[in-house]
């Protein structure tokens, strides 16, 4: 059986001031506690600068990067900007972005790989909404698999990418999808990623549980079949809340 490292990764979203930095010396001193689990720590834009040299255990990464090198993009972030900041990763195709941003698959496709062109670690959110989920499993499954395989850049390797199966029903509600229908997602994103990159690449890719995680779910969600780590809104805003689901990777 292919033994895939678990990855702890927290998304900060649009919140955090240079107060909240003590958090992430927090979660680092954490991550330094956990040798045999990765964890990465998505944070705004401006605090990758002051976030990164007070994180050496784990990748401090950005929420998005733009496609293009460089240019006339109002309000957006480059990966070369990322990493000159101190970034090693960064989210792309989170359902919030692709939602209010109104991104495609095919742009989250080209920003994967600008970000890897950077040398960032990515972290690719894929997830259905509760309209597609209520027209059954079968539908919500080819769904996500579909926009997996047109989210995924050339190239795509576990080396660099890791997927996050996020219902969007389930981000910032409260509501977590069962250990059962993580289960069966899992699954099926991990036949597509085989049917794409084929073995062992489609066997090693990592593939996390997002979506209202917390202390009270981690263990269950995280001892599922397929599931090799979660990615972690609001409980990752402090270590307290954090430390339970690093502890139960
Ligand atoms: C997320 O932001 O990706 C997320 C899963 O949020 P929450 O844990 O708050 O549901």
């Amino acid at each position: 059986m292919t033994q895939r490292r678990k990855l702890i990764a927290g998304n900060w979203k649009m919140n955090g001031l240079k107060a909240q930095l003590t958090e992430v010396s927090a979660i680092d001193a954490l991550a330094a506690g956990r040798g045999d689990v990765d964890v990465a720590l998505f944070v705004p834009a401006t605090l990758i600068a002051a976030a990164a040299p007070l994180a050496p255990h784990m990748v401090i990464g950005g929420q998005d990067c733009h496609q293009a090198e460089s240019g006339a993009y109002t309000g957006n972030v480059s990966a070369a900007m990322l990493v000159e900041a101190g970034a090693r990763g960064t989210i792309v195709g989170h359902s919030e972005r692709r939602a209010y941003q109104h991104e495609s698959s095919a742009d989250v496709a080209a920003k994967a790989a600008q970000a890897h062109k950077h040398g960032l670690q990515v972290v690719l959110c894929v997830g259905e909404t509760l309209e597609t989920r209520e027209q059954g499993d079968d539908i919500a499954h080819a769904f996500v698999s579909d926009q997996l395989v047109a989210s995924l850049p050339e190239g795509a390797d576990p080396a660099w990418l890791v997927i996050a199966y996020e219902p969007v029903w389930a981000i910032g509600t409260g509501k977590v999808a069962t250990p059962a229908q993580v289960a069966a997602m899992h699954k099926a994103l991990r036949a597509t990623l085989i049917k794409m990159l084929g073995e062992p690449a489609g066997n090693a890719m990592r593939i996390l549980y997002g979506g209202s995680v917390s202390g009270d779910n981690a263990a269950d969600l995280l001892h599922t079949d397929n599931v090799d780590g979660a990615l972690v809104g609001g409980a990752s805003l402090s270590a307290a809340k954090f430390a339970p689901i690093i502890a139960a990777a």
